[in-house]
């Protein structure tokens, strides 16, 4: 039986991982991406590489109408997807006082409407598939314990946690499973401007994570062992917390 998985923000980092670790479990993966075509593109390629079907689905998961008109004319054409990993996401760093408006706005709009953007498209025809499911959510160490300079980004990771637990519990009958991974600090394209030095001490594992290492949670949690995983938030942060 061929299951469908849209990974959002597949194009690159944490969720490029993730969409390689799903084909190896044996999904097919809808490669999305904002602006970045060319990447997803290779992306894509890897993943027919391991066998299995990929296919680009291109929007900002902030645009509620592009987002909800590719998801359904994607389901329309080829059927309710399995999974959906809400991947996507930004920050925009500053100390409070000097926080805009507009960093306020955008990452509130990115991270945490993207998740309604894309979740509420795909969870009915999931439900009228009855075959179960999965939806795996990143938020981050940032939502659990706070971040200097994130209040903006750690509002929208730890509402994402009360909008996944709520979420699970709706559809926990349906054989739905809702959960989130919450990174620490992992070597991607976000983290570029991170002096390591600076905050090893936080970290007790001495290091980065790698983005492999998030994405093999996220196949676990897409595994037919994991049924029974529900409504929880999972960590992947060497020992910060
Ligand atoms: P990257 O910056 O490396 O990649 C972000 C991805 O999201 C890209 O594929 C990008 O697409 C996509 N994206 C960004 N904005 C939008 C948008 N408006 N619409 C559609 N797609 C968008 O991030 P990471 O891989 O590091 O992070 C992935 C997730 O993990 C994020 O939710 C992040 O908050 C979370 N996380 C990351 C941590 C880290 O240390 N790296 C720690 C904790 C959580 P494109 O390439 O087209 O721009």
């Amino acid at each position: 039986m061929k299951r469908r998985v849209l990974v959002t923000g597949s194009s690159r980092g944490i969720g490029k991982a993730i969409a390689l670790e799903l084909a190896k479990s044996g999904f097919d993966i809808a490669v999305h991406f904002r602006s970045n075509r060319e990447a997803a593109e290779t992306v894509a390629r890897e993943i027919e590489a391991l066998g299995r079907s990929a296919w680009l689905l291109g929007f900002d998961v902030a645009d509620r109408a592009g987002a909800v008109a590719a998801i359904e004319q994607d389901i329309e054409a080829n059927g309710a997807y399995y999974g959906v990993v809400c991947n996507a996401g930004i920050h925009r760093d500053a100390a409070f006082p000097a926080l805009t408006g507009e960093e306020w706005d955008e990452v509130v709009n990115v991270n945490l409407n993207g998740f309604f953007n894309v979740t509420q498209p795909t969870v009915m025809p999931m439900v009228r598939a009855r075959k179960g499911g999965r939806i795996v959510v990143l938020s981050s160490v940032a939502g659990i314990m706070g971040n200097r300079g994130q209040v903006n980004y750690s509002a929208t990771k730890a509402a994402l946690i009360g909008a996944t637990k709520s979420l699970a519990i709706e559809l926990a009958s349906r054989q739905i499973t809702v959960n989130c991974v919450a990174p620490g600090v992992i070597e991607t394209d976000m983290v570029d401007d991170v002096e390591m030095d600076r905050i090893k001490h936080l970290i007790p594992a001495g290091r980065m994570g790698r983005a492999e290492e998030v994405a093999g949670l996220v196949a676990y949690l897409f595994s037919d062992s994991a049924a029974y995983i529900t409504r929880q938030v999972i960590s992947v942060n060497g020992g910060m917390a």
